[in-house]
């Protein structure tokens, strides 16, 4: 479906993206992550045909991406960009037309998604009465006013509570199973971790972490060992291939260079008393991200 391929995009002399390739396909939610400047909004202006890339190919379909195309493809941006002044009503046309959709039409789906989003008694009330998660509703319901077939969610739970995120979480897992593809970017990577099955990580525009989050976490050779056990820090420090050890009350948690390690800190633990925990387990996402990033950076 979307097909990012060798893509380079330079500002001048300052390359902000540097021959990344991706695809999302239908029904796929994709995670492109990055911190500050590592030139996701840059890929997603290419997408969007609002940039074109110094070299390489996006297509859609097969296609070179024209109106057409961007009629069908949803952008919540992370700049929010709503018009104030107008009624919730008012602002969904205005961009329901923009996409070349009919009145009628626009008007049915906002009713049904402002019944999906809990706020269909604010149809006829001016955008700027709302508080700031209920411009968020608006904001996406603008995003998906066209029944996208791409979606690109750019910090999509920014200023959410937990309950509107739970909300927003199960509106997009609706849309992957109408097959939408949907490109999710965000820096809260347990966001990313509940929603994307494959992701991407840009950092200065290159990519440093590529393919399904299964795989990055199973190829990832530091593991996590949590122990709940009375049982002393310094004598787990001293075992082959234990890296750091973190203490908590009577838990710890310590980072092994590779899960053949496992059994040293094993072997140790069962002569010990009072263990009520041992547990084996791949990096967090978070986890993988920070030393991936921190290496890059020479840290
Ligand atoms: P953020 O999370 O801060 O929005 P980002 O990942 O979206 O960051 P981009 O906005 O794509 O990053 O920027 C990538 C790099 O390109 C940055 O170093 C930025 O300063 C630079 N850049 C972005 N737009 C321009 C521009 N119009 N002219 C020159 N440099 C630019």
């Amino acid at each position: 479906m979307l097909s990012v391929k060798n893509v380079t995009k330079y500002y001048g002399d300052k390359r902000a993206v540097n021959n990344i390739s991706f695809d999302v396909k239908e029904g796929e939610i994709f995670g492109l992550l990055g911190v500050n400047g590592a030139g996701k909004t840059t890929t997603f202006r290419m997408i969007m045909n609002l940039l074109e890339p110094t070299s390489g190919k996006i297509t859609f379909n097969n296609k070179k991406i024209d109106y057409d195309i961007t009629d069908k493809i949803g952008f919540l941006t992370e700049e929010r960009s709503l018009l104030t002044k107008l009624t919730v009503k008012e602002q969904i046309i205005y961009y329901g037309t923009l996409k070349s959709i009919s009145k009628d039409i626009i008007l049915k789906r906002l009713d049904e998604l402002l019944e999906r989003f809990n706020i269909s008694e604010y149809k006829d009330v001016k955008i700027n009465t709302l508080s700031k998660g209920n411009q968020q509703k608006i904001q996406f319901i603008s995003a998906i006013i066209n029944e996208p077939k791409l979606l690109i969610l750019d910090e999509p739970f920014s200023g959410l509570d937990p309950i509107n995120i739970e909300l927003f979480k199960s509106v997009i897992l609706d849309l992957q199973k109408k097959k939408t593809a949907i490109i999710f970017s965000s820096h809260r990577m347990d966001h990313v971790e509940m929603l994307c099955e494959k992701l991407l990580i840009l950092v200065k525009g290159e990519t440093v972490l590529e393919g399904s989050l299964k795989k990055i976490k199973d190829d990832f050779k530091v593991k996590k060992i949590s122990i709940k056990a009375d049982v002393s820090k310094k004598e787990l420090e001293s075992i082959k291939g234990v890296n750091k050890v973190y203490k908590d009350n009577d838990s710890f948690t310590l980072y092994i260079d590779d899960i053949k390690y496992s059994k040293n800190v094993f072997d140790y633990i069962k002569k010990k008393d009072n263990v009520s925990k041992y547990e084996v387990s791949p990096l967090s996402l978070e986890e993988i991200f920070i030393s991936k990033v921190g290496t890059f950076y020479g840290k």
